[in-house]
């Protein structure tokens, strides 16, 4: 995996972000939008920079990646002409082989072409770029035709662009005979261009939460910035992550075009609805955060939301691509697809991490019993010792340790990978994900003795752990935590805990806790916290089972005088914020639901064709929402663990759990409805899956931390808020 751009990518990058703000200031802007919505003097300049000609074919010509990133910048200042339209119009006219004239006046910005976007047939239709368009290429049956219509005026519309509405039966139209599979090249440019409008969308919508923010910092009420009410902080985190999914989205849907990915036909029309409808609700909500002010007309926010709100409209509806993009991928539709070129980033998890994830499927496909299978379930109450052991002897359990504790001296990608592997076989992962957490803490902060008895164990999958944080008086608020150990004063150094945990999941199996205790009550809250690892086996620990709305046991645990020996300390005395920093970071949050999410769109699907319902629009329509959103939430999960491997961002972990809990929550309860009645009865196929994911998805928003405190440090990473508590 590799989600940098290149450095010839991020210079082209970075160099049309200044020019874009040099040449497309918000004054520019208003001004073009009062004379028509056209900057004719910056098209010309957009020619020069050889923006209009970077699509043209040939080898030199740069990718659509390419063009994604201009298109994005371009978006980010509002740029006043049809600069996407003007891209693909240069690339077609080339490959149709127009009149060189013509070729070379569009390509250098000297005149200006654009796309009519339904085909011309289709009666009056509105032309993005129409009235101040020296020609329209236009699809006709299976020919590409090109019509000069005479002079026009664009009607007042949303965001004053020069858009008309044009009737080609009534135009008069030039043939263009360069090819015969126009057609092809046509359609494959509209798909190029709802790739290009969704990056230019994504750059809008994520500018214009940068104007909030900056906005919500320095805006005060009721004696205090904005910023630091939740009801302001919060719904700008949730969008950062819709935008952040956004643009990753755009980006993965040209790699798999490139790639000829399974989604291929289908990421153009993903990847452009989830940015139209991202980025008007980014917009309104940026809009929201300045209050009255926002709608008036001196402030630029208002000129964002006018121009997303009209940019992802041109198209019709664009909850239509839903549609397409269901039928392409459960229809067995294709579509012709632009050469895209090569995009230079890489998703998913590398060729390392792919063969062991593989070599773990090998291994549950000959080990895994159908009793096992049948008895599978998500939580702790699916583990089962006997193949967590032969896992531990294949080393399948831990491939991130490194060789010398039991691993395999992989990366992060390796365990990411291999989890996936986990979730499609239903085994459940939580003791791995636990105990992989506490191994790498003990490693990292254990002594001696903890890194030669229990680290050796839990790589041989002879014991597993589990996590004592939370407690019946604080969940959120973990630091609150008032079980305290004290050393005791026979001089041994022992230590001595008593106090009551909550939510202990998986205690009544495991063999220790990773607790966190007060160990100094004098110190500040976050000062005085030591973490220990607590043998479950001790007399003073009593374990009571607690049963969930979602099937998972988990437990209260209780402590009373249980004395562990200082070697059992994880970290220094008071030094229980650095070690559970660290073991934070272990996992990067998120990635355990892309899983359930996934299941929930196969098991709508398996519905739908069982049903005999895969054919209605309104079921395409939203199993593909619920598919592209989930797209998203793998997207931000790869994204973290690549910026994680890169040195970190502190917004990306969060982000991530955060979209993938709440959007699997909205598509779970959705599904289920779409399949209901169906879905009332429990199982574990088709609309029967979906009652048991509906009820999951519940927790997923609610452990690992609630999205509530992940919203909070979105809003302090992302935007540089301050703390909203
Ligand atoms: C099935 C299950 C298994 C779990 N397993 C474990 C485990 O193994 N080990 C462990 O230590 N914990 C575990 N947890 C606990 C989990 O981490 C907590 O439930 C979670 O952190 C929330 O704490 P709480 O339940 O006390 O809710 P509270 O913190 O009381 O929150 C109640 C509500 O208030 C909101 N809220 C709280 N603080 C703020 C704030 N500052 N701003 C805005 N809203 C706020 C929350 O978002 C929530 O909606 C588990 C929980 C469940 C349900």
């Amino acid at each position: 995996m590799n989600l940098s751009l290149s450095e010839d990518q991020a210079m082209l990058a970075d160099e049309f972000r200044k020019f874009f703000g040099d040449l497309s200031s918000m004054e520019r802007v208003r001004k073009a939008e009062e004379e028509g919505g056209f900057d004719r003097e910056l098209w010309q300049a957009i020619g020069e920079m050889g923006a209009l000609a970077m699509r043209l074919p040939g080898e030199d010509g740069f990718g659509t990646f390419d063009a994604g990133l201009v298109a994005f910048e371009a978006g980010r200042q509002l740029v006043s002409g049809p600069l996407i339209e003007g891209m693909l119009a240069s690339r077609l006219l080339a490959q149709l082989q127009a009149p060189d004239e013509l070729l070379e006046r569009a390509s250098t910005g000297d005149a200006v072409v654009t796309l009519a976007l339904a085909e011309a047939s289709s009666g009056p239709q509105i032309v993005p770029g129409g009235a101040i368009a020296d020609a329209v290429l236009v699809l006709d049956g299976a020919q590409v035709k090109l019509a000069r219509p005479s002079e026009r005026a664009s009607p007042e519309n949303l965001a004053g662009q020069p858009i008309v509405s044009i009737d080609f039966s009534e135009c008069e139209l030039e043939n263009l005979e360069g090819s015969n599979d126009a057609r092809s090249l046509f359609l494959a440019a509209l798909e190029e261009w709802k790739l290009l409008t969704a990056a230019h969308l994504t750059g809008m919508g994520l500018r214009a939460l940068e104007l909030a923010g900056d906005y919500a910092k320095e805006r005060e009420q009721f004696g205090r910035p904005i910023a630091t009410f939740q009801a302001i902080a919060h719904p700008l985190a949730d969008m950062a992550s819709e935008m952040t999914g956004s643009d990753m989205l755009w980006r993965w849907a040209i790699t798999e075009i490139a790639q000829g990915g399974e989604q291929s036909t289908a990421a153009a029309p993903m990847a452009y609805w989830f940015a139209a409808q991202a980025s008007s609700q980014a917009v309104y909500r940026a809009q929201h955060t300045f209050g009255g002010y926002g709608l008036a007309l001196e402030y630029d926010i208002q000129l964002y939301v006018r121009r997303a709100r009209a940019v992802a409209a041109v198209l019709g509806d664009p909850r239509d691509q839903l549609i397409v993009a269901g039928k392409r991928l459960w229809l067995d539709e294709t579509s012709p697809l632009p050469e895209v070129g090569s995009a230079q980033v890489e998703f998913g998890y590398g060729e390392e991490a792919v063969a062991f994830a593989e070599e773990t499927r090998t291994f549950f496909q000959k080990e895994l019993t159908q009793e096992y299978r049948d008895n599978a379930h998500f939580s702790y109450d699916g583990h089962d010792w006997d193949l967590n052991k032969k896992m531990g002897k294949a080393r399948l359990l831990f491939p991130s340790w490194p060789i010398e504790h039991g691993g395999r001296g992989l990366d992060d990608l390796a365990t990411a990978a291999a989890l996936q592997v986990w979730e499609d076989e239903g085994v459940t992962s939580h003791s791995q994900y636990v105990s992989n957490l506490v191994g790498h803490s003990i490693i990292h902060f254990g002594s001696d003795e903890l890194k030669a008895d229990i680290v050796p164990r839990l790589a041989d999958g002879e014991i597993i752990s589990c996590l004592g944080f939370s407690e019946p008086h604080s969940g959120s608020d973990v630091f609150a935590a008032k079980t305290k150990a004290r050393q005791a004063d026979d001089g041994s150094g022992d230590w001595i805990i008593d106090g009551q945990k909550m939510w202990t999941s998986g205690a009544n199996l495991a063999h220790h806790v990773f607790l966190l205790a007060r160990t100094d009550h004098e110190a500040p809250k976050h000062r005085g916290m030591t973490v220990f690892l607590v043998p479950l086996d001790d007399p003073g620990v009593e374990i009571h089972p607690v049963h969930t709305f979602q099937d998972e046991r988990t437990n209260a645990t209780f402590y009373e005088n249980v004395r562990v020996p200082d070697s059992y300390r994880i970290g220094p005395v008071n030094g229980g914020l650095e070690v559970m920093g660290f073991a934070l970071t272990i996992e990067q949050g998120g990635g355990g639901f892309v899983g359930p999410h996934r299941h929930a769109v196969e098991a709508a699907v398996e519905w739908a064709e069982e049903a005999g319902r895969i054919v209605e629009p309104r079921v395409l329509e939203r199993i593909a929402a619920a598919a592209t959103r989930n797209r998203a939430s793998y997207l931000l999960y790869w994204r973290a663990l690549h910026l994680k491997a890169e040195g970190g961002d502190r917004a990306a972990g969060p982000m991530s759990k955060l979209y993938g809990s709440e959007s699997l929550l909205k598509d779970a309860v959705d599904l289920f409805e779409l399949a209901a009645p169906d879905t009332l009865i429990r199982g574990k196929h088709g609309a029967q899956r979906l009652e048991h994911e509906m009820r999951h998805a519940s927790v997923t928003t609610v452990y690992g931390g609630t999205s509530e405190v992940h919203r909070s440090q979105v809003a302090e990473a992302f935007f540089g808020l301050p703390k909203s508590r």
